[in-house]
């Protein structure tokens, strides 16, 4: 057996069976490529979902990550560590919040967040959160219950109580779900997982002034919406709103595990002995993440995000109008979704067979997530590629 099958006979049979994986064994990577244990290449249009957004190993990610694991690996939250303050000041220069809590996933962080609005919300008897039906928040006992698709759910009921769900942008439906039990309501500006819907123009200005007019919080979800994916730091900011509290997870690590709670300062109620995480805010996954931010600075990636991401989206567009399977194309940046009329599983498997990594977003939507440090040729590419297999079905 060569080496594809081994590792793949292993995995199977010893590995629990909870992801539907492509056929493919990765063994390395270097910015937008990657490489099968056959030596062949791929150009990484889904970028680990939106973790690898400065690149596949990219020098000063991998020096930053040797360097703090050759000084200190871990050390316990009971004392303080030099990444972890300098990547919490870095953060607050970036964002409008005023604390953080680090975690180590996107599911940890929206857990934070639920509990802190909880904490919040106690003395007035306030701990209802009200989420979107198609939203994606993690896979954690509150966070599957927070995230609005029963697929999640099944199987796993009793759900945590106190979670209601209304439909995504519809204002009314929401006004009327807000009892005086609901301490917050928690929403991606993007939904990504369930199937990169846009907020609809006003609809977040419109959420922020009945959590200010009720006096509730507002929790935006930009653990794949955020550090830079859409353009700017943070999907809130295409909207000019700022919640109360912010989740990251995803590209923050630049690859390494790590999440963040953010919230405003007169909000971060969390004391000693309310919340903690063993491995959270560990010192190689800061360092980490202090050069994915720097990264981005230097290289002007946000910017980068927002010209390539309209040019991908102005590509789309164009091939939607000649093909009539693409029934949308929507995104910010480069975070962006490809309705089609159909499944899009052979188009994926296509992309795969042509030398591109891509993703989906339920059955019919195709999901792009490229690094941003993605170039208009190999944007070009994916299009020809579209194109050829556009050309083929017809
Ligand atoms: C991926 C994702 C999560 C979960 O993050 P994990 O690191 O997989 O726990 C939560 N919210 C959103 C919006 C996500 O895209």
């Amino acid at each position: 057996m060569n080496m594809y099958g081994k590792i793949r006979e292993k995995t199977d049979q010893h590995i629990m069976q909870t992801y539907n994986r492509l056929p493919i064994v990765l063994v390395e990577g270097k910015g937008a490529k990657v490489w099968d244990v056959d030596g062949k290449e791929y150009l990484d249009f889904l970028s680990g979902l939106g973790v690898d957004s400065v690149g596949h190993c990219h020098p000063e990610v991998v020096a930053a990550i040797q360097d703090q694991a050759a000084k200190l690996l871990h050390v316990s939250n009971l004392y303080y560590t030099e990444p972890q303050a300098n990547l919490a000041e870095l953060l607050m220069e970036l964002s409008p919040f005023g604390q953080v809590f680090f975690a180590n996933s996107g599911a940890e962080a929206n857990e934070a967040a639920i509990k802190l609005a909880r904490y919040w919300g106690k003395d007035q008897g306030r701990f209802r959160i009200i989420t979107a039906w198609h939203s994606f928040h993690g896979r954690t006992l509150a966070t599957i219950t927070a995230t609005g698709q029963p697929k999640y759910h099944k199987g796993f009921e009793p759900m945590m109580p106190g979670f209601t769900y209304v439909p995504f942008g519809d204002l009314v439906e929401l006004e009327k779900n807000l009892s005086d039990d609901v301490c917050a309501i928690m929403l991606e500006a993007i939904q990504g997982e369930g199937g990169v819907n846009v907020s609809p123009p006003d609809y977040l200005q419109e959420v922020r002034r009945l959590c200010d007019d009720t006096g509730i919080l507002l929790i935006m979800d930009e653990v794949q919406s955020g550090l830079g994916r859409t353009g700017k730091w943070f999907a809130f900011e295409h909207f000019d709103i700022i919640p109360d509290i912010c989740t990251l997870a995803k590209a923050l690590g630049g690859g390494l595990p790590i999440g963040a709670m953010l919230a405003k300062e007169d909000v971060a109620l969390l004391e000693p002995g309310t919340h903690a995480s063993t491995f959270g805010g560990n010192p190689v996954a800061c360092a980490a993440a202090i050069a994915v931010i720097s990264i981005m600075q230097k290289e002007g990636l946000l910017e980068k995000a927002k010209e390539n991401g309209g040019y991908l989206m102005e590509r789309l567009r164009k091939v939607g109008q000649t093909h009539s399977v693409i029934q949308e194309v929507r995104g910010k940046g480069l975070m962006v979704g490809v309705e089609f009329s159909q499944e899009v599983g052979p188009l994926v498997s296509y992309f795969q067979r042509q030398g591109v990594l891509v993703g989906t977003a339920g059955p019919r939507v195709l999901r792009f997530l490229p690094p941003l440090i993605i170039s208009r040729r190999e944007i070009d590419k994916v299009i020809d590629i579209l194109l050829e297999w556009l050309t083929q079905a017809e």
